[in-house]
């Protein structure tokens, strides 16, 4: 994979690129070392029932901090792991590492707690993900349906058969999947039906403007609609705003995630949200 981005870039090679090439190859043998030295950690960003501020999970959001460049933002890293193909060693390590997390805060504060791991397309196509999967739930000991996979629209383009396949085999084991971005893929409704698909995660790029520009409202509200009428959860994400929080109640979607309500935070920090209550208010964000 590395080889044939290469090529590539020499193909449209100009000096400009040849620079952000060499910074790309920096920054990958740097992320490799980055994974050895255990310099990758989690942060975790509550989701919640927006009525009531219950926790109801939690999304695991990789963090990349480097002594010299400070944090990495998952939006540079985690392009480059999956061309050069290091998402697989980081995608495993972040979804066992979250369930054993999870299984922390089951165990000490609320057995139907739930976390949310995001899997690239590199990792649905792994063969052994089924396997990989199952057996990480089994070792981290988390209860039965307590795990979701985000997987963006786009992830699901390629290879269908066997992605459809994955899915049914992974929701025959409780394991419920959710897509990510929903509304900025290039994906028909048909298309996704073939899909086992428990919950749909509404693009922060639609909730920015719902208080303000009523075609992003009414998408919102036809997306949420549209979602319960085919049985799937729905959940509202980038909610920043009381207004974006009660438009969104108001029209039937009560799962929310956003800074609102909270900041994607550090283990410790939620492990001390929890032990105070596990419902949260806006003030406390
Ligand atoms: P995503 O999965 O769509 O995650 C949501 C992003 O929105 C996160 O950015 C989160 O910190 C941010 N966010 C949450 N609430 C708000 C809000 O109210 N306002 C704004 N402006 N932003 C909010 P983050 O952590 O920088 O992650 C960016 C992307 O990187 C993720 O988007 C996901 O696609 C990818 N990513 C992160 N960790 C992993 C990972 O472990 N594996 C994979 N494959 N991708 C990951
Ligand atoms: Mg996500
Ligand atoms: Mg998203
Ligand atoms: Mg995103």
């Amino acid at each position: 994979r590395a080889k044939n981005a290469g090529k590539k870039a020499f193909k449209f090679y100009t000096p400009e690129m040849s620079i952000r090439f060499n910074e790309r190859v920096q920054l990958e043998s740097e992320l490799r070392r980055a994974i050895d030295k255990g310099d990758l950690s989690i942060v975790y960003q509550p989701q919640i029932d927006g009525r009531t501020g219950k926790i109801l999970g939690f999304e695991a959001l990789a963090r990349w901090y480097h002594v010299q460049r400070g944090w990495v933002s998952p939006v540079i890293f985690i392009p480059i792991a999956e061309e050069t193909g290091l998402i697989g060693k980081i995608g495993e390590w972040v979804l066992k590492e979250a369930c054993h997390q999870l299984k922390k805060w089951q165990d000490n504060y609320s057995h139907t707690l739930k976390m949310a791991v995001n899997i690239s397309s590199y990792q649905i196509h792994d063969k052994d993900m089924v396997e990989k999967v199952l057996s990480i739930i089994n070792t981290s000991d988390i209860l039965q349906g307590s795990l979701e996979l985000e997987l963006t629209e786009t992830s699901l383009m390629d290879n269908i058969d066997s992605t459809i396949s994955t899915l049914a085999e992974l929701s025959k084991h409780g394991v419920s999947i959710a897509i990510d971005d929903f509304g900025t893929g290039y994906s028909s409704l048909g298309y996704l039906k073939r899909f086992k698909i428990d919950k749909l995660k509404i693009d922060k790029l639609f909730i920015n403007d719902i208080t303000t520009d009523s075609n992003d409202a009414e998408i919102v509200k036809t997306i949420i609609s549209m979602a319960h009428n085919l049985n799937m959860q729905v959940i509202a994400e980038g909610v920043e705003t009381e207004a974006q929080l009660n438009y969104l109640i108001n029209n039937g979607c009560n799962e929310v995630q956003g800074f609102y309500f909270c900041a994607p935070k550090s283990p410790s920090v939620i492990s001390a949200m929890l032990m105070k209550n596990r419902h949260i208010l806006p003030a406390e964000r």
